[in-house]
């Protein structure tokens, strides 16, 4: 049978302090946990025997027991526009893929939250994997982690935004997630604002009024990708269980914090879901919701029986949306290294070149 959900053995990355706590034992003082949850998050020193000030038997007792748990870079591909898209190898030989984005001031990580994906989406490669596992909290903060050392970014001068973007639907994976974004947000540790965090989900209805609910969380964005309840089920098949009515009603019920707003994300197949009456039917759906919409054109890939809309067509379409809200188009990125959205299908030396 294959294998969903092997944790691998506790790593030090993904512990909170009072998981260290616990891990160190009785024995120790209490501003232990601490120095070692700072030396980890805040100055991001690469393992234990870093950590100056910490006893000889305890660094050996630790670095024994306690692997430090991040992803190791096993390859990275470089996109014209100045993508970057890695592929990490996890503990279990598992591997996900990361990718960074530099923008103008400041850079977007587009983080994984599975490994591979068990929602079916009809437009999507990761879909095609299937899915291998949950990702623990450590390995997702921990893709975080170890490109900002990568790349010497800063957390704290508010130049990281995350993407919970990348393989896996987040909310079916909820506690490792909010666990995650504690760890990236608690100021003690890697400070990042819970604004710069964004999460998108094809709408696991139950789920969201968990996240929403959770006191430390990032914000919502929704795959929408439909204007109709038969046409969401034809892309998302994941309609069937969670109807697109509901879905609409679980975000009516969302509880916006004031500086937040929702985020509905439509991607544009030619032919398919890219016509005027379609974006007059999101404005209708939409309507009285505090959001704005996010176009996407497809981006395209092997096995997807779909095409891009031409540009005309994704401009028409942006125009009615943007009558009732702020509607954008999101530029691709990373399209020629399958970095894109939906292209993360870990397409690895042989394929790009067999793809080119
Ligand atoms: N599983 C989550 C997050 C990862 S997918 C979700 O589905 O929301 C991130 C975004 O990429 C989603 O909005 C999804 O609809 C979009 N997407 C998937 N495949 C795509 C493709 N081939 N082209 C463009 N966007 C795609
Ligand atoms: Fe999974 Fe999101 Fe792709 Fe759907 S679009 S298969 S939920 S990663």
């Amino acid at each position: 049978m294959k294998e969903v959900n092997a944790p691998p053995a506790n790593t030090l990355v993904g512990m909170e302090i009072a998981d260290i706590e616990r891990a160190l034992g009785p024995s120790e003082p209490r501003f232990r946990a601490r120095q070692i949850y700072q030396a980890i998050y805040q100055q991001r020193l690469p393992g234990l025997e870093s950590i100056s000030g910490l006893p000889k038997a305890l660094r050996t007792r630790l670095a024994e027991t306690l692997p430090t748990g991040l992803p190791v870079p096993e390859r990275f591909y470089d996109s014209a526009d100045g993508t970057r898209r890695y592929l990490l190898k996890l503990a279990d030989g598992k591997t996900i893929e990361t990718v960074l984005m530099p923008e103008e001031g400041r850079v977007t990580l587009c983080i994984s939250t599975q490994a591979g994906c068990p929602v079916n989406c009809k437009f999507c490669l990761t879909a095609l994997i299937g899915l291998d596992r949950n990702l623990t909290a450590g390995e997702i903060a921990g893709q975080v982690l170890l490109l900002a050392t990568l790349h010497g970014l800063s957390h704290s001068e508010g130049r990281i935004n995350i993407v919970m973007m990348g393989q896996g639907e987040p909310l079916l994976n909820l506690d490792n997630v909010l666990k995650a974004t504690r760890l990236l947000t608690d100021p003690a540790g890697m400070a990042i604002a819970p604004r710069r965090i964004t999460l998108s989900t094809s709408g696991i209805i139950p789920k969201i009024a968990e996240l929403g609910a959770a006191p430390v969380r990032p914000k919502l964005a929704i795959s929408l990708n439909a204007s109709t309840e038969e046409q969401r089920r034809e892309l998302m098949p994941i309609t069937r269980k969670y109807h697109l009515r509901d879905l609409l009603e679980a975000c009516r019920a969302y509880p916006l914090r004031p500086w937040e707003k929702l985020t509905f994300e439509y991607v544009l197949l030619g032919g398919v879901n890219d016509t005027d009456a379609d974006a007059r039917r999101v404005g209708k759906l939409l309507a009285g919701l505090n959001c704005t919409v996010n176009l996407i054109a497809l981006n395209p890939g092997p096995g997807i029986p779909y095409e891009t809309p031409r540009p005309e067509r994704v401009a028409a379409f942006q125009e009615i949306v943007r009558r009732g809200m702020p509607c954008f188009l999101r530029k691709p990125r990373g399209l020629d290294i399958f970095a894109a959205c939906g292209q993360l299908k870990r397409m690895a030396d042989q394929d790009l070149v067999h793809l080119a």
